[in-house]
């Protein structure tokens, strides 16, 4: 069965202010769109591997021939991290976290301001494309991690709960090059209750 495109949970619009409705048509409409296509293609003329969940896909890499190997990675990563990105933001959002996440991040962090600065460290120090994560790490860890490009954490064990895109194209028409004021502007739509499922999820 071909992989399909997540709808937005939200309109195009519910983000704004903080997330332009341009930018995220054009985020999730062709880029995210295009991950999908992309990966469809790279599973053509393999049976097996397109009975499997994107999850199965990503989890196990060694079971994807070479050949296509890197293309899974990429486009699959892709459409995953964009499906997990989407998820963690929401209109009516923002603030501080609660429940169990709040206490992880106190007690990794040493509070929400501290874990903030450092997330905001990361993603400013992410050069190039990629992907700033906080994840539950496969040895049970809540750390923040940084990804390249389009690879994906779980397919080193790792159980990704919160993600912010540093790729220009997740906001170059609105920030231009100040990644600093997107990544500011982007705590305003973090969903925490979402962020909380999965750490429930993951733990
Ligand atoms: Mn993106």
């Amino acid at each position: 069965m071909a992989h399909t495109l997540t709808p937005l949970p939200y309109a195009h619009d519910a983000l704004e202010p903080f997330y332009d409705k341009a930018t995220l048509e054009i985020h999730h409409g062709k880029h995210h769109q295009t991950y999908v296509n992309n990966l469809n293609a790279a599973l053509e003329g393999h049976p097996e591997l397109q009975a499997k969940s994107l999850d199965a896909l990503l989890a196990d890499l060694n079971a994807i021939p070479e050949t296509i190997r890197r293309k899974v990675i990429n486009q699959g990563g892709g459409v995953w991290n964009h499906n997990l990105f989407w998820a963690v933001m929401g209109p009516n959002k923002g603030g501080a976290p609660t429940g169990k996440i709040a206490d992880a991040i106190q007690n990794s962090f040493g509070g929400f301001d501290a874990f903030k600065a450092k997330f905001k460290e990361n993603a400013l120090a992410m050069f190039g494309s990629g992907w700033t994560f906080l994840l539950v790490t496969k040895s049970g860890n809540v750390e923040i991690q940084n990804w390249p490009n389009q690879e994906c954490p779980i397919s080193q064990g790792h159980k990704p709960v919160l993600v912010l895109d540093v790729w220009e194209h997740a906001y170059y028409l609105k920030f231009q090059n100040r990644r600093a004021d997107w990544i500011e502007s982007w705590w305003n739509v973090v969903n925490w209750d979402k962020v909380n499922e999965l750490y429930a999820a993951a733990k």
